[in-house]
């Protein structure tokens, strides 16, 4: 296939071709045969195949104007996409020692820099430059904010995340009176509050914590992860009904994160002994939304009460109706209790079988980009989007 960085180097080489051969006409005659000279060592180190040498010599060679600016730009970007940062940083720094540019094209080439130096780690120095443009280039502002909110999303500074990310609101919103144009800022600020809140609960500041969580179902009332934390708070506090009535709005919130409420639900049933109150809550939580896990919880509760006979029964009627792996590891493990001799060495067989499919399994997945695994992160470590990874679900899933 063609590589599309060459591609470019090609069409510059002819872009520094035709603007060689045209400038003679406007500047003194000595200069043009110094850039032939360059264009001509250029086109020999691509055509020997050493395209860093010929890029090198093309950007010497290519004067910096307003006409030529933008393929600048765009040498420096593929640069920085190719991972050569280096280089990305050198060609977009030659653009902003260039004093003859315009006011507007110097903000561009400011603002490719600070691209270059959040994709080398340099996030001081991305700040120091999206910081100027923010009060310099009005035109920028947004762009820059959003990148500044990368940064500080990377060093977790959720303060300053939450004051930068509130910017970026309408300034209607802030006042209530109207809904939120861009949700995903929206869902961003809630995680923010939800990460403070996370600190604070580790510091056993519940007070703090609360505060938090109510700022973050502010700006998303459908945050599931805030209610979570709410029922956290609420059963290390002590406050068992307050901790259901929050698990129970999970199931409202988003019907999927039904799984990620089970255990704490078992957690508070279980000191408030009353196993029939957690049971009519599987039972309605399955209703809403079927899952594996929720099944399992039952299938457990079950075995506590009636039995392994009972227990192995429901669960072979639910995998009638909802085939799933997780499930099937269950059925075999229920069925190795309660056999002897060859059965149970095979059903031993069985079950090593299916954990090892199950191993190679993700059990999440981002709704936004796809990335998988095997846990829960609310922030996509593919894509970096709040909120979008999920229970997979199916067969193989939940
Ligand atoms: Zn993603």
């Amino acid at each position: 296939m063609f590589d599309p960085w060459q591609l470019l180097l090609v069409v510059s080489a002819i872009a520094i071709g035709w603007l060689l051969g045209r400038k003679p006409k406007i500047e003194a005659n000595d200069v043009p045969a110094v850039r032939h000279h360059q264009y001509y060592k250029g086109l020999n180190f691509l055509l020997n195949d050493q395209p860093d040498g010929a890029l090198d010599t093309f950007i010497e060679a290519l004067e910096v104007n307003s006409e030529t600016l933008e393929t600048h730009i765009a040498i420096g970007n593929l640069m920085r996409r190719k991972g050569e940062v280096e280089r990305a940083i050198r060609i977009h720094q030659n653009l902003l020692s260039r004093p003859s540019l315009s006011r507007v094209h110097l903000h561009q080439a400011h603002l490719e820099l600070a691209r270059d130096f959040i994709s080398a780690g340099l996030w001081d120095r991305a700040e120091g430059l999206l910081l100027d443009l923010i009060k310099d280039a009005p035109e920028l502002k947004a762009v820059a904010m959003r990148h500044l909110l990368e940064i500080y999303q990377d060093e977790k500074e959720w303060q300053q995340a939450i004051d930068t990310a509130k910017q970026l609101l309408p300034k209607r919103y802030l006042l209530k009176a109207s809904p939120p144009v861009d949700a995903s800022i929206n869902d961003a600020l809630a995680h923010y509050c939800c990460e403070l809140a996370e600190l604070a609960l580790q510091k056993k500041d519940f007070h703090s914590t609360r505060n938090y969580l109510k700022q973050a179902l502010s700006y998303d009332r459908s945050c599931v992860r805030a209610s979570l934390l709410a029922a956290e708070v609420e059963y290390r506090t002590g406050h068992l009904p307050k901790a259901i009535q929050n698990l129970r709005k999970v199931w409202g919130q988003d019907p999927v994160f039904i799984p990620e409420t089970v255990p704490l639900l078992k957690a508070c049933y279980q000191k408030l002994d009353d196993d029939q109150a957690f049971q009519n809550d599987l039972k309605q939580a399955l209703d809403i939304c079927p899952s594996v896990t929720t099944l399992l919880a039952l299938v457990e509760l079950i075995k506590s009460k009636q039995g392994d006979l009972a227990a192995t029964e429901f669960l072979g009627k639910a995998l009638a109706e909802r085939p799933s792996l997780r499930g099937l590891a269950k059925f075999v493990e229920l069925h190795i209790d309660n056999s002897g001799g060859r059965a149970r060495e095979n059903f031993s067989i069985l079950q090593l079988l299916i954990e090892q499919l199950l191993e190679a399994k993700p059990q999440y997945q981002c709704q936004h980009c796809g990335f998988a695994g095997k846990h829960l992160h609310w922030l996509c470590p593919g894509c970096k989007h709040w909120g979008q990874v999920k229970a997979i679900r199916g067969a193989e899933g939940d």
